[in-house]
């Protein structure tokens, strides 16, 4: 069993080497984002442990690399503290699980040991609706060829239309499912959003993926428009 550790933190690299050793994995460090990055895409490893907060590349972006190159090894996130980053980023992005230092080696060693059971299964696919793909793992959008630049934003409202496509979903329907519980402010945001997305996913292909339906909500056409 190989494990990367990418870690810029000195002491706690070395510990978790000298720990992970001791339990008989063979261990490979990087000290930032950039070697990680390379050490992944070269050698075949179990597990990696990847720090968030990291000179170079960052964490999420190593991450979300690996999975775009279609490389499925099981990541575990590590971060400093709470609030300088998204859980949920890490874990769209393509993570797999995520630790907050500090931590105690032995409930890291169990959650390695749970990924290493569950192994580098392939993740979920690529959403298709006719010639629209969306790739949630790798947080992509294409339309045929092309690949379409959405913000994170656009990206969930259109993963939600996409996963619930041939159906039709109210405003309140998006507004529930991507925005905070507690949103407060004016459901018509969403109206603001299809209205990005059709600019960038239809109107530029001469295509109407994207239905209104007055007074019921959206549709996603299932053949993409
Ligand atoms: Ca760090």
């Amino acid at each position: 069993m190989r494990v990367l550790v990418v870690e810029d933190e000195t002491r706690l690299a070395e510990g978790l080497r000298r720990g992970l050793e001791a339990e008989g994995f063979a261990v490979d460090v990087a000290a930032n984002g950039t070697d990680g990055l390379w050490m992944a895409r070269e050698q075949q490893y179990s597990i990696i442990l990847l720090d968030i907060m990291l000179p170079g590349i960052s964490g999420y972006r190593v991450c979300e690399t690996l999975r775009a190159d279609g490389n499925w090894t099981p990541i575990l996130m590590l971060t400093a503290k709470d609030g300088e980053w998204d859980q949920i980023e890490a874990l769209d992005t393509g993570a797999d699980d995520y630790l907050t230092k500090p931590f105690s080696f032995s409930v890291l060693l169990a959650r390695i040991r749970a990924l290493l059971r569950r192994g580098a299964g392939e993740r979920p696919t690529v959403l298709e609706a006719g010639d629209i793909r969306v790739d949630p793992a790798a947080r992509r959008v294409w339309r045929g060829d092309t690949v379409i630049e959405v913000t994170a934003r656009e990206f969930a409202v259109l993963e939600y239309l996409i996963r619930r496509r041939g159906d039709v979903v109210s405003k309140r329907d998006v507004l529930n499912n991507v925005w905070d519980d507690d949103f407060e402010g004016d459901p018509n945001i969403v109206e603001v959003y299809i209205g990005h997305l059709r600019n960038k996913l239809d109107r530029p292909f001469g295509r109407a993926a994207i239905e209104t339906l007055r007074g019921a909500g959206y549709r996603l056409a299932s053949n993409g428009g």
